[in-house]
């Protein structure tokens, strides 16, 4: 059986140990790093599956192990780290890293945010994630194929552009797309940079999909950062 091979960039060295013990307890193949240097020669000779990247590091600061990762490879990249500032959080996934999750954190999420970025870049890896499916989480289903979506088998009336955001963050669920990532896909990548459009269509959204739009179930905010959808539930079963 193929395992997924993890390489973890962390110069804490007991956090490192306890996220590779973790992780090979998980079947997970695991090589680590604990410099930025390191980290990059490593990815280039051993071709990870992910990295899990600490963005405090001795020598170079994980931003510019993202950026230079991502001039060359699509290898998913999870941030872990212990900087809450949502401008670092926007800043790394602009960058081009898939999920971001910060210090201290359960080994639970780790393993979810794990699984849903292998999802994404092998999308044949479990045969369902073709990228014309359904979509469903919670009683609510999207028909990519025909652009219908219902709660509870009673379908839902949105508008062309209330319906490009949903399909956007439900084609990504699981990871947190940035404003500015809903911004480009939606209204293209000339958009006027204030995010106010975004979130009225949002507040719209909320009221014709959740029960009670101060408590998503489906779509969550990450408060200055972006949005997040529920897991696609035909997915987190990988
Ligand atoms: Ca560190």
């Amino acid at each position: 059986m193929h395992k997924f091979h993890v390489l973890i960039i962390e110069d804490e060295k007991n956090i490192r140990n306890f996220i590779s013990k973790t992780l090979s307890s998980q079947g997970y193949r695991v090589s680590c790093a604990s410099t930025g240097n390191e980290a990059l020669s490593l990815a280039t000779s051993l071709c990870p599956d992910i990295l899990l990247l600490d963005l405090g590091l001795p020598d170079i600061d994980g931003m510019k192990v993202i950026r230079r990762m991502r001039s060359w490879s699509n290898c998913p990249i999870i941030v872990v780290s212990a900087r809450t500032l949502e401008l670092d959080k926007v800043r790394a996934l602009d960058a081009g890293a898939d999920d971001y999750l910060t210090k201290p954190f359960g080994t639970s999420e780790l393993m979810a945010r794990i699984r849903t970025s292998l999802r994404h870049s092998n999308p044949n890896g479990n045969g369902n994630s073709l990228p014309c499916h359904l979509y469903r989480a919670k009683g609510l289903k999207i028909d990519f194929s025909k652009r219908a979506i219902s709660i509870n088998e009673e379908s839902i009336h949105l508008t062309p552009i209330e319906y490009k955001i949903v399909a956007f963050l439900a084609q990504n669920s699981g990871k947190v797309m940035t404003y500015s990532a809903v911004m480009n896909n939606v209204w293209g990548p000339y958009n006027e940079s204030d995010n106010k459009i975004l979130r009225v269509n949002m507040a719209n959204i909320r009221r014709k999909l959740e029960k009670n739009p101060a408590e998503p179930v489906y779509i969550y905010t990450e408060v200055g950062v972006g949005y997040r959808m529920a897991d696609d539930e035909e997915n987190i079963k990988l």
